[in-house]
């Protein structure tokens, strides 16, 4: 026989011709070795057969027996033919509906032994199932898997290209895992765990095969990012040595909170190697030897929505700048860069630092001076979204970033930054607290500091759940609030099928107008408006101009109007509880008692109960440890929020016990091998190469 390979295209396989390669192709098949890595979404399981009186109407269930009459064709109208088969197992009595099908009728013979898989209705005595999946009882494959497929592509004719694929190629399924590694994790052999993925003896052999590929995919993963870390660590960050900030802390309108502090110095010695006198007197204060490379700072700020953060970036800001380099700091979105913007001019100009706003919303003129100032190094703090990190953005001497807010920010994306030369330090603000190993992944190898406590003096946030017949009441609530010359947020979340955010949003204006409110100035913010309006509505709003903001999930992260002192969250069953937790954040920030009223129309029972979840707590970890529970994890990161290269089969959230242990054995491969160059990892190595590259990230070197 020719030598075959596992990149052999899919064509070679018994069966598929090119319009079954195209199907392949769809689902991104295109070798053998995608095919045999397509592992199945599901499994039938029909090794536990109820007798038929038990099996439950209304469930999926396997049942067994004997074929003792056949009953057809029924012709019932044109293009529908009936048959009957009925079955018995001694006890009960199952009859069978076989739609249109001479052949599947033919295939049941009178008096022979069979599994039926279906859902069952029917009475007790007589239980039915139509149009069920029928295996002679000697049948071996009970675990049958079932692929997620794509039109035109049936779970029969996947099973038998993957059967013939192991057949002939399955000898080529040599093991990357080195079996030290294997014995010490007590992990199956490479062969077998393919095989039993796609058709598993049992259950027990399917749970081995998933646990060694779950295992090698994490382990692989962490490989990459550590590789990737590596060639990033080599470099020594932006060279800084004054740790001075008295000025800075001396010009603040408020004392500090210790978590503030403590974060701020963590950075400060990171990007410096010393600690600022300030925190003189305190631990670990060795003096890095000067000539030592020092990597770039890595840290993670966690800290719940209105503890402050901006504060940190902007202190740490002021030291990059007084050591001759220039700040970058990046929001999500163009409000926000805005509102960061306000903050840091209003912080930093006093104390001789020049900042600008670098957005889509400048004149092309402003645009290109403000471009020039940061070339030439007249900006020390050059805030904006992400498009920061653009080409066409030529910094002076970059040397610290920081993120606010945004989880796609990890090791991978990180890369982009090397590029802009100097190695600059970096922060990743973020308000959505993550589960430790999982920030590892992630960010990488970050350092974490944590802000525990808001600010002295902040009002709890009363919230309330009502339904919508008490609608009336809570705006009149909010009037009053308005009244007393608060400010207030309504905030209604986009109803894509009544035509789009803009006419939701309309139409929500028009009904208040039928409102008490009436009166009142309100501003309409949606994601429609161009910036410049947008910009133009928060301004107002911040100036206290308008008294109302009606607004879609814009207003979500990060805004901070102090004045603001009540929201009101329509359709909030629509929203996740950490996404509640994040709205909830935009008020109780000044001295003024808060309030937060969701209105839900859904009477569902886990609405109430995840609704109640707001009502009885404002810690932010405990919102997401509780949205975690109930909604899954899926949920938690959104679509790909992660920007991590996508697994076949494992999943971050629900293999977390794995992750941690494969996370252990990556770093012992890599200590005992840092470039993976020894023969025996050779195969990882190239599993390396195709995970990265397929999610077209970052090669490695
Ligand atoms: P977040 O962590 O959600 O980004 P912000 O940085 O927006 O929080 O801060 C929320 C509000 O708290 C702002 O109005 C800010 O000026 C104020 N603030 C920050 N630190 C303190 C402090 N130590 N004492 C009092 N107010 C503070
Ligand atoms: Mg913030």
């Amino acid at each position: 026989m020719e030598t075959v390979t596992l990149n052999d295209g899919i064509e070679q396989l018994k069966g598929v011709g090119p319009k079954r390669a195209a199907l392949y192709r769809k689902l991104g098949i295109e070798t053998v070795r995608d095919l045999l890595s397509f592992y199945p979404r599901d499994y039938l399981d029909l090794s536990h057969p109820l007798p038929i009186t038990e099996a439950p109407a209304g469930e999926v269930s396997a049942v067994r027996g004997r074929v003792f009459k056949k009953q057809g064709p029924q012709r019932i109208r044109k293009g529908l033919t009936l048959y009957k088969v009925f079955a018995t197992d001694g006890d009960g009595e199952l009859v069978i509906t076989i739609y249109n099908s001479q052949f599947l009728f033919d295939a049941l013979s009178l008096d022979g032994e069979y599994c039926f898989y279906g859902k069952v209705t029917g009475s007790p005595l007589r239980r039915e199932m139509s149009a069920p999946l029928c295996l002679p009882a000697s049948e071996t494959l009970l675990l049958r898997p079932v692929y997620a497929l794509t039109e035109g592509l049936t779970n029969k004719m996947v099973q038998a290209n993957m059967q013939d694929a192991l057949a002939v190629w399955g000898d080529r399924l040599t093991d990357s895992l080195p079996s030290a590694l294997r014995q010490q994790y007590s992990l199956c052999q490479l062969r077998y765990a393919v095989e039993n993925i796609h058709f598993p003896a049992d259950a027990q052999a399917r749970n081995l095969a998933r646990q060694r590929l779950v295992f090698e995919e994490l382990l692989v993963l962490q490989l990459g990012l550590s590789l990737l870390r590596q060639k990033h660590r080599r470099q020594a960050g932006a060279r800084m040595e004054d740790p001075e900030l008295s000025p800075f802390l001396e010009s603040l309108p408020f004392t500090l909170t210790d978590g503030q502090l403590q974060t701020i110095r963590d950075g400060i010695r990171d990007m410096t190697g010393r600690t600022p006198a300030l925190f003189a007197g305190q631990a670990d204060e060795a003096a890095p030897a000067p000539e030592e490379v020092r990597v770039p700072m890595n840290r993670l700020v966690q800290g719940d929505v209105g503890s402050g953060k901006t504060m940190v970036a902007a202190a740490l800001c002021y030291v990059c700048v007084k050591n001759g380099f220039q700040a970058a700091v990046m929001a999500p979105t163009q409000i926000l860069a805005e509102q960061h913007y306000a903050t840091l001019e209003r912080q930093l100009s006093p104390l001789g630092i020049r900042c600008c706003l670098l957005t889509s919303s400048l004149t092309p003129k402003a645009r290109r001076q403000t471009l020039e100032g940061v070339e030439s190094g007249l900006y020390g703090v050059v805030i904006g979204t992400h498009a920061l990190l653009r080409g066409e953005v030529a910094f002076q001497a970059l040397g610290l970033v920081v993120t606010d807010e945004q989880h796609r920010f990890g090791v991978a994306q990180r890369a982009a930054l090397d590029r802009k030369g100097n190695n600059p330090h970096l922060l990743v603000m973020s308000a959505t607290p993550i589960p430790r190993t999982l920030a590892l992944i992630i960010y990488g190898d970050l350092d974490v500091s944590l802000i525990r406590e808001l600010p002295k003096g902040r009002q709890p946030i009363d919230t309330f759940a009502i339904d919508p017949g008490k609608r009336g009441r809570a705006l009149g609530f909010l009037k009053k609030q308005v009244d007393e010359g608060r400010q207030a947020y309504i905030v209604c979340p986009l109803i894509q099928e009544d035509g789009g955010e803009l006419a939701s949003i309309t139409r929500y204006m028009e009904d208040l107008q039928k409102t008490p409110l009436s009166a009142c100035r309100i501003g309409a913010l949606h994601g429609k408006l161009k910036p410049r309006e947008k910009e133009a509505l928060m301004a107002a709003f911040q100036a206290g101009e308008l008294q109302i903001l009606v607004s879609t999930t814009v207003v979500e992260v990060g805004v901070d109007v102090p004045n603001a002192n009540i929201m009101l969250i329509e359709n909030a069953e629509r929203f996740g509880l950490s996404q509640l937790h994040q709205l909830r954040g935009r008020v109780g920030r000044g001295q003024y008692k808060s309030y937060c009223v969701l209105i839900s129309g859904g009477g569902a029972e886990d609405t109430r109960r995840r609704l109640q979840v707001m009502t009885s707590t404002s810690d932010g970890f405990r919102i997401a440890e509780e949205d975690l529970k109930l909604r899954g994890p899926g949920d938690f990161f959104g679509q790909r929020q992660h920007g991590l290269p996508e697994l076949k089969i494992a999943s971050i959230m629900e293999d977390m016990d794995v992750l941690e242990e494969a996370r252990q054995a990556a770093q012992a491969l890599l200590r005992q091998d840092p470039s993976l160059s020894l023969e025996e990892h050779r195969g990882l190595r190239a599993e390396v190469r195709r995970l990265f590259s397929q999610s077209g990230q970052v090669a490695m070197n």
